[in-house]
């Protein structure tokens, strides 16, 4: 066994977490109050390489380990929560795309993401189908060379602002979770609108619905084979699922970390409030659960760099990571007292952003459904 990460790695976090201190962090409450999307930071973190970490060199990117990737999303994410999806989201995209995508939507998209300059959302909930997600009712119909889409998507990650969108269809609405296929849709092919949400957080995420009202694309602009897009992309899901765990306990940690630096400094009854067990315990209980998780993320991305099982891992980390930030946000903000719930510190804006990834990728109860399928095995599955 080998718990250390390399040396490259290590000099990795350094080098990011000196950018996000400095970049990121002081800005990271402005995006929320103004609900500006900080498209400049997205072109500054693809100088950096963050935005295509997992985009091979030939399309610009460095096709840096999963494990590196995870170490750019925790420390993203300490310094600006919602920033981390340029890691985080491209992570997914560059696997989908550069293992799925024609060489035509390759040479004209992935380019241009890897570097921050363009942005894609993934959109495949809909507003009758989440969790079931072979639900899903928008269709994709032949026509010659190309296909047709009709139909609504919701709860999209930078709708507002993406310049493409990576459509999930039916292209056989018999078929169930057989029949969907995935495209590659400009967010300026006539027939697309966008709807922004107004969220209680990722503000600057700019979640919202795309609607498609007869959206021609190219056949050339599928992604994966016809019919195959839930078997083949979703498995891209068991990254994302890791890196929004380690995201949701960059949050956390930095959190835990600003509290412990509170309660040693702030005195009450005549001592340091860090001094009182009632003070140090729950902190050290969430400091406790965030390095386990931690570590277990960690784990579950260097299987999947040795390219071996990690599906029931990864939903692992996607239920409990998140709840478990949640709680130790929860937490900071009562051990800060009154001031803990202004919106001076960055506390409370943590715990409305962490929030949503509880649901976004899969809620606890989904991923929970994974692992009992995975452990218990097929027989088992509800449905
Ligand atoms: C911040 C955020 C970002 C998102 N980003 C994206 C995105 O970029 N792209 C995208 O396509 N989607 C995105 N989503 C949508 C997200 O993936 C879905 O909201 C999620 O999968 C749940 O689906 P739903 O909202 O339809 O809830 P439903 O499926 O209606 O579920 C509602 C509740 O019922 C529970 N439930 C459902 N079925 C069962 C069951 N069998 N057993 C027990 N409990 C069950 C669920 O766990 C949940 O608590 C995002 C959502 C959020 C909040």
């Amino acid at each position: 066994m080998d718990f250390s990460f390399t040396e490259e790695q290590t000099q990795w976090r350094e080098v990011v977490r000196d950018f996000a201190r400095r970049e990121l962090a002081p800005q990271y409450t402005y995006w929320d109050r103004t609900g500006v999307f900080p498209r400049e930071l997205w072109r500054a973190m693809g100088r950096l390489g963050l935005t295509g970490l997992r985009v091979s060199e030939a399309y610009g990117g460095s096709g840096a380990d999963c494990v590196t990737t995870g170490i750019a999303a925790e420390e993203i994410a300490r310094a600006d929560f919602n920033a981390a999806y340029a890691v985080m989201l491209n992570a997914l995209l560059a696997e989908v795309m550069e293992s799925h995508a024609t060489e035509a939507v390759k040479a004209s998209w992935l380019a241009p993401m890897a570097a921050g300059e363009r942005l894609i959302a993934i959109a495949v909930t809909e507003p009758g189908a989440g969790s079931d997600v072979a639900q899903i009712a928008t269709r994709a119909e032949r026509k010659e060379n190309a296909y047709v889409l009709t139909g609504e998507k919701s709860g999209i990650s930078l709708a507002a602002v993406a310049d493409a969108f990576v459509v999930f269809a039916k292209t056989d609405p018999q078929a169930g979770a057989r029949g969907v296929s995935a495209f590659l849709v400009p967010r300026d092919a006539p027939g697309v609108e966008v709807h922004k949400y107004q969220d209680m957080g990722h503000v600057a995420v700019g979640r919202g619905s795309v609607f498609l009202d007869h959206v021609e694309v190219p056949e050339d602009y599928r992604i994966g084979d016809e019919h195959r897009a839930f078997y083949q992309l979703m498995k891209g899901f068991d990254f994302s699922r890791v890196l929004i765990c380690l995201q949701c306990l960059g949050a956390a940690m930095q959190s835990l970390e600003e509290t412990a630096d509170h309660v040693k400094r702030r005195r009450a009854f005549g001592r340091p409030l860090a001094q009182f067990q009632g003070v140090a315990f729950p902190l050290v209980e969430y400091h406790t659960w965030v390095e386990m998780i931690r570590w277990f993320s960690y784990r579950a991305l260097w299987l999947r760099d040795r390219g071996l099982p990690h599906t029931k891992e990864a939903s692992m980390c996607k239920w409990l990571g998140p709840q478990i930030a949640v709680q130790a946000i929860h937490e900071c903000i009562l051990l800060h007292g009154h001031y803990g719930y202004t919106k001076d510190l960055p506390l409370e804006q943590r715990l409305r952003d962490v929030i949503g990834l509880e649901i976004g990728d899969g809620t606890a109860q989904t991923q929970k459904m994974v692992i009992a399928r995975e452990w218990l095995g097929k027989e088992y599955k509800p449905y």
